[in-house]
């Protein structure tokens, strides 16, 4: 460990040079000796040592009492008075000005290294204190927008709800039979993407506390895309043409299907959501001897540069979005499942022109 690093302010220079040899000897390191109040804060906003010892009575506009203030409050750095004046109105105002320590002369060497660690164990707590509660308050803070984020997620789906069940209960049969069926279809499309949206919240809940369960076994993964791909076909409405390719072999190894589930679903949803209506969307499966690639690509509105960092983290969302909905959980989700079966997945985007996720694989058939 580097020595503790000490500033000496005191104007007497036999006894600052006496204090040095006292304080080396202890195992410290003088970074300075400052002969002025204003000497002592210009030092210790340049040295930056770990505590100050401070005489009281300075030559100079300001005594030492008023330089311990600055240093302290301006700086964070403790302050220990090392004195010989100790009548009732001084020490009235060192009280005032909430010292780590105070040591009168003359003094042993014992007295002062014991108060310089006290000193410095109670400087390293009330930080270690101050920066738990700073990220108390920023974790309380990223809550709330979370919060905010799964509230309006919840409050769209929801709305449709009660408005066409309000619909149907007011108007029931005198509305024509295809709008009974559309209402009745749109509370059943929002009451689906509630639900979707609670396993992804229960889901991601599960990796944080390391619940999530893995459980790999075979399966063909080339059939199990191309199914996906049928599914967003149906379910996109034709928004975007989605095509699937791979060299038309069984691809065969051991993984998660409920998490290579996520992983493919999490992506084709981005690829079609974020591309304009009749873009093209493409899933291929290359099928190598160790590994397998899972390619998504699409034309859409692109990934701005200083979001790629942040994907992965969960309710990050670009900048570029706008209306289109979405929680910014899909793509954490993603990539902790691709994390758990030892894999890789990365992106390329150039904005406003389109997007490739590649993931890669192990491949294990055993
Ligand atoms: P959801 O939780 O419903 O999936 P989401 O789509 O916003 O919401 P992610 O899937 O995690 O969340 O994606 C995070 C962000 O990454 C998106 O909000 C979007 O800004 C960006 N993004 C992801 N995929 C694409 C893509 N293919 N094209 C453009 N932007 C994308
Ligand atoms: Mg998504």
């Amino acid at each position: 460990m580097p020595p503790t690093r000490l500033l000496i302010v005191e104007d007497e220079h036999l006894i600052a040079y006496d204090l040095r040899e006292s304080l080396e000897r202890l195992g410290y390191e003088i970074v300075a000796i400052a002969d002025t109040g204003i000497d002592a804060v210009r030092q210790a906003e340049q040295l930056r040592p770990d505590l100050v010892l401070m005489d009281i009575r300075l030559p100079g506009e300001i005594d030492g009492i008023d330089a311990s203030a600055q240093i302290q409050t301006q700086l964070h750095i403790p302050v220990v008075y090392l004195t010989a004046n100790a009548d009732q109105a001084t020490l009235e105002r060192v009280a005032a000005s909430h010292p780590y320590g105070y040591v009168l002369k003359p003094f042993n060497d014992r007295i002062l290294a014991t108060t310089i660690e006290i000193a410095l164990a109670r400087h390293r707590a009330e930080t270690a204190a101050e920066a738990a509660q700073q990220l108390t308050e920023a974790e309380m803070q990223r809550r709330a927008e979370h919060l905010a984020v799964v509230s309006h997620e919840i409050r769209t789906p929801l709305m449709a709800i009660r408005a066409c069940a309000d619909s149907l209960q007011r108007y029931g049969n005198l509305l024509p039979p295809d709008k009974q069926q559309q209402h009745l279809q749109q509370i059943q499309t929002a009451a689906e993407s509630l639900s979707l949206l609670l396993e992804d919240i229960l889901l991601l809940e599960r990796m944080h506390s390391d619940h999530l369960e893995f459980f790999p076994a075979p399966i063909d993964v080339a059939s199990f895309c191309e199914e996906q791909v049928e599914v967003w076909r149906y379910t996109s409405d034709h928004q975007c043409e989605l095509a699937f390719f791979s060299d038309g072999a069984p691809c065969i190894t051991r993984l998660d299907h409920k998490l290579l589930w996520h992983v493919v679903n999490n992506l084709l949803s981005n690829a079609v959501k974020y591309s304009p209506e009749g873009g093209c969307v493409s899933l291929t499966v290359s099928c190598q001897p160790d590994t397998i690639g899972l390619q998504v690509k699409d034309e859409g509105i692109g990934i701005p540069p200083e979001s790629l960092l942040q994907l992965f983290e969960p309710f990050h969302r670009a900048s570029n979005v706008g209306e289109i909905p979405g929680t910014g959980l899909g793509l954490a989700i993603a990539k902790r499942c691709i994390d758990l079966h030892g894999g890789q997945i990365s992106v390329e985007s150039t904005l406003g022109e389109g997007t490739v996720f590649t993931v890669q694989l192990n491949r294990s058939e055993g």
